[in-house]
């Protein structure tokens, strides 16, 4: 545990909700104590309609950064003052930077996704990979993928999502910015998504489904999808193996959840904030 908190002391902070059962207060603690950095991280529970007024609050009381989650993450973009190229492409924010005022706004989950890849040991540059989901996590893997390389990306989302409008926004730009092949698939539509699966490299599910408590869902409607080449990822950490991962384990497939997704998008976020690297071994080791 850190021992003093002084004047100098600088904050940064979650805002969210719920937000009581995340990690980042610990991993950001750590990293803070580790390099001897006088900052403190915390949580504070703030909802969608609350969330103009706690951002003018924390600026005007000079926070240094902070991070975003649910539900807040698309609203942020209309609340900074600038937005990195990725945030602007993903229409999401889930950190945000103090310069004495002016916010800008980054979004550092597609990178943290793509470094979780490499860290369990795979490579995505060149396959082909499907992606269940099109909200603010859904985007940022989306945009991340294509710009790192990866050949083709079959995008699955419900036809009534909120937002469906801004998904084939998305879908359009990254055709015409990016070399990936992308197309977006209506959830519904099981013979597509078996099809897919067949020929992709990694699933990922980037839904809440499955999420706790509501731990008995999973994305995937029929297990006989799997085969064992395929690689299973979840973007969710809690828990640490949801029921897609399980069956996909069962089914004889390599899994992996989100939990480096989480470290490698503080470790961005951390970098934004201090200009210094997270010491992410220490914080493995500890932590995860
Ligand atoms: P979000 O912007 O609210 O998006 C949620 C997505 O889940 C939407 O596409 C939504 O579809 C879909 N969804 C929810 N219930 C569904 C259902 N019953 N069937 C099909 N789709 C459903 O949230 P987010 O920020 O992208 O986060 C999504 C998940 O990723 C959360 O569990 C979050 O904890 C996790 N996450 C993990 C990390 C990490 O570092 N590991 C980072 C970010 C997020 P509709 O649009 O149709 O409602």
């Amino acid at each position: 545990m850190r021992k003093i908190i002084d004047g100098h002391t600088g904050l940064m902070a979650l805002l969210g909700s719920p937000v009581a059962h995340s990690i980042s207060p610990m991993m950001h603690n750590m990293a803070f104590e580790e390099l001897g950095l006088n900052n403190i991280y915390v949580c504070f529970d703030v909802k969608e309609q609350e969330l103009e007024t706690a951002v003018a609050g924390l600026k005007a009381a000079g926070i240094c950064g902070f991070n975003v989650t649910m539900p807040d993450k698309n609203k942020m973009t209309e609340l900074v003052d600038e937005l990195s190229p990725a945030a602007r492409l993903i229409g999401a924010v889930n950190t945000v930077v103090n310069r004495e005022g002016y916010l800008i706004g980054h979004n550092t989950d597609g990178v943290g996704y793509m470094r979780s890849v490499q860290d369990a040991g795979y490579d995505a540059i060149g396959q082909e990979m499907t992606l269940m989901g099109a909200g603010g996590a859904a985007t940022a893997i989306c945009v991340q993928a294509a710009l790192d390389g990866v050949k083709k990306l079959n995008l699955f989302a419900r036809s009534t999502s909120r937002f469906h409008e801004r998904t084939v926004k998305l879908v359009e730009n990254i055709r015409k910015t990016t070399k990936c092949q992308i197309t977006l698939y209506d959830q519904q539509d099981t013979g597509a998504l078996r099809t897919c699966l067949a020929e992709s490299a990694i699933l990922v599910n980037a839904t809440s489904v499955g999420m706790a408590p509501k731990i008995d869902a999973s994305i995937i409607p029929d297990v006989s999808m799997f085969r064992p080449e395929l690689i299973v990822s979840d973007i969710i950490y809690n828990p640490k193996e949801t029921k897609l991962l399980r069956q996909a384990r069962e089914a004889g497939c390599r899994t992996f959840n989100g939990m480096y997704m989480l470290l490698y998008q503080g470790e961005e976020a951390f970098r934004l904030w201090t200009g210094q690297d997270m010491p992410v071994a220490v914080i493995k080791e500890k932590l995860f």
